[in-house]
C-alpha cells in the first residue's frame, strides 16, 4: 500500500499543546523533543543480475524511558529520516497511552519491493539486520512488519538474528510466523482493538451501538477485523471502500461474506446488494462513526468541512491533518486518535514477545481478555483526561501518554 506522511514536526506540536495543557516539566518536553539516535546504513545487496546495488536505510529510537524500543520496518521508495522519526515519536506515546513497558522506535529501508525478486528481497532484508544488529536486541529494540514486510520478512530477521548471535531469539522481533513464536490473535488485533475503544467511547458518550451507521475507508487488515467485530457488536456497516472504488447499502453490509469476495476479486467493488461509492463520498456520508482505515492524509482541510459523522474513530496512522483536526472540533465531531484506536497491534505484538521471553504460549481466548483489558482501561484513563479539561481527546491521549513518561523519568533521575 502506499505512504502515509507524517512529519516530525507534526507530532512535536501535538507534544506542545499537551505538554502545555497539563504544565508538563519542561525537562521531560527537552529529553523528548529530538530522538536517542537515529542510525543510517548502506546496505550492499548482490542482484539476481550479478551486479551490486546498495540501498539506504534508517533505524530511529525515539525513547526507552519505558523499556526496550519498539516499532516496525517499512520497505518504500519513499521512506525519509523524518518520517521514521515521526513514527518512532507516535511509537513512543502509543505504547506509552496503552501502558505498555516499551519505547518508540521505527525503521525505513528505501526501496521498491515491487520491483525486487524474493531472494533480492531476503538479501536485503537479512543486509538491512545485520547493519542494524549492534543497537537492536530482545531487550533493546524490537523491531516488527510495517508497509511492505510481513512475517515472511519477520522470519529471514530471526533467522539472521541467529546466525550473527549465535543463538536462537525469536523475542528479537514480533509479528513472525506462528511456526517462529508468533502469536495467535495477532493479526486480528488490531481491528479488534477498535472495536473494544469504539463499545467503551458508546459508553462513555452514550452512543447505542445497537444498529449504529458506520463507514469504514480500507479493507486491508486493520478496516476488515474492524468491520467484523463491529458488525457482531450489532453495529450496521454501511459504506467500505478500498484503494480501487468502495460500496455503500444503508441497510448493512456483512463484511464476512465481503471479505471472501474481496480475497477472490482483490477488491470489495461490485459486490451484491450493494452501490457504487468513490472514497471520497465514503468520508463525506452522513453516519455515526467514520473509522479510516487505509492511509494517512486522508481527512485534510480540503474536505474536512464535508465530513457528517458523528465520530471519527482513527485506525489508520494519521488519517487526519492537523488542520482537519481544528476543522472537526469545530464542527463538534468527536475524534478518537490513532495512538489509542490502533494500539491493539503493538499490544498482542507485546504479548508475543513476553510469550517469547517465557517460552511458552497462551490460547487465542487469553491473548483477547488481557488485549480487551488493556484497551478498556486505555480508554477510560484518556476519556478520565478529557473530562478534566476543556481539551480534544487526542490532546488527552497524549497527556496520558506523556504523564506516563515523565513518571518514569522521574524514578529513572533523568529528570529531578
Ligand atoms: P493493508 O495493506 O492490509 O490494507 C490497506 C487497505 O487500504 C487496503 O484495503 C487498501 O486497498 C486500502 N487503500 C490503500 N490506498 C487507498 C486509497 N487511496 N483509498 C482507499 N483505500 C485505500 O494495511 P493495514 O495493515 O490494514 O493498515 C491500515 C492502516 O492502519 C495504516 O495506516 C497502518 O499504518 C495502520 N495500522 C496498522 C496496524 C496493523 O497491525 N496492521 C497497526 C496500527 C496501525
Amino acid at each position: 500500500m502506499s505512504q502515509p506522511y507524517h512529519h516530525y514536526e507534526v507530532v512535536s506540536q501535538l507534544v506542545e499543546k499537551a505538554a502545555a495543557a497539563m504544565h508538563l516539566d519542561p525537562q521531560v518536553k527537552e529529553l523528548l523533543r529530538e530522538p536517542v539516535r537515529t542510525l543510517t546504513v548502506s546496505v550492499p545487496v548482490k542482484m539476481d543480475n550479478g551486479t551490486v546495488k546498495v540501498f539506504q536505510g534508517f533505524r530511529c529510537q525515539h525513547n526507552d524511558v519505558l523499556g526496550p524500543f519498539k516499532g516496525g520496518i517499512r520497505f518504500h521508495p519513499e521512506a525519509d529520516e523524518d518520517e521514521v522519526k515521526a513514527l518512532a515519536a507516535l511509537m513512543t506515546y502509543k505504547c506509552s497511552v496503552v501502558g505498555l513497558p516499551f519505547g518508540g522506535a521505527k525503521g525505513g529501508v528505501l526501496c521498491d519491493p515491487s520491483e525486487l525478486s524474493t531472494a533480492e528481497l531476503e538479501r536485503l532484508s537479512r543486509g538491512f539486520i545485520r547493519a542494524i544488529a549492534p543497537i537492536i536486541g530482545p531487550d533493546r529494540d524490537i523491531p516488527a512488519p510495517d508497509i511492505n514486510t510481513n512475517a515472511k520478512t519477520m522470519g529471514w530477521f530471526v533467522d539472521e538474528y541467529a546466525q550473527i548471535q549465535g543463538a536462537y531469539r525469536p523475542g528479537i522481533v514480533t509479528g513472525k510466523p506462528l511456526a517462529l513464536g508468533g502469536s495467535k490473535g495477532r493479526t486480528e488485533a488490531t481491528g479488534r482493538g477498535v472495536m473494544y475503544v469504539v463499545r467503551e467511547a458508546a459508553r462513555a458518550f452514550g452512543l447505542d451501538l445497537e444498529g449504529a451507521t458506520v463507514a469504514i475507508q480500507g479493507f486491508g487488515n486493520v478496516g476488515s477485523y474492524t468491520a467484523k467485530n463491529l458488525h457482531d457488536l450489532g453495529c450496521k456497516i454501511i459504506a467500505i471502500a478500498d484503494i480501487f472504488g468502495g460500496v455503500y447499502n444503508p441497510d448493512g453490509i456483512d463484511p464476512y461474506p465481503l471479505k471472501e469476495y474481496e480475497q477472490e476479486t482483490r477488491s470489495v467493488k461490485g459486490f451484491s446488494d450493494t452501490n457504487p461509492i468513490s472514497n471520497e463520498e465514503l468520508l463525506a456520508l452522513e453516519c455515526d462513526i467514520l473509522i479510516p482505515a487505509a492511509l494517512g492524509n486522508q481527512i485534510t482541510k480540503e474536505n474536512a468541512a464535508n465530513v457528517r459523522s458523528k465520530w471519527i474513530v482513527e485506525a489508520a496512522n494519521g488519517p487526519t491533518t492537523p488542520e482537519a483536526d481544528v476543522i472537526l472540533s469545530q464542527k463538534g465531531i468527536f475524534v478518537v486518535p490513532d495512538i489509542l484506536a490502533n494500539a491493539g497491534g503493538v499490544t498482542a505484538s507485546y504479548f508475543e514477545w513476553v510469550q517469547n521471553n517465557y517460552n511458552y504460549y497462551w490460547p487465542e481466548e487469553e491473548i483477547d481478555n488481557r488485549l480487551e483489558q488493556v484497551m478498556t482501561q486505555a480508554f477510560w484513563e484518556v476519556y478520565g483526561a478529557y473530562k478534566e479539561k476543556d481539551i480534544t481527546l487526542r490532546i488527552a491521549a497524549y497527556i496520558v501518554a506523556l504523564g506516563r513518561l515523565e513518571e518514569a523519568m522521574r524514578a529513572r533521575g533523568w529528570v529531578v
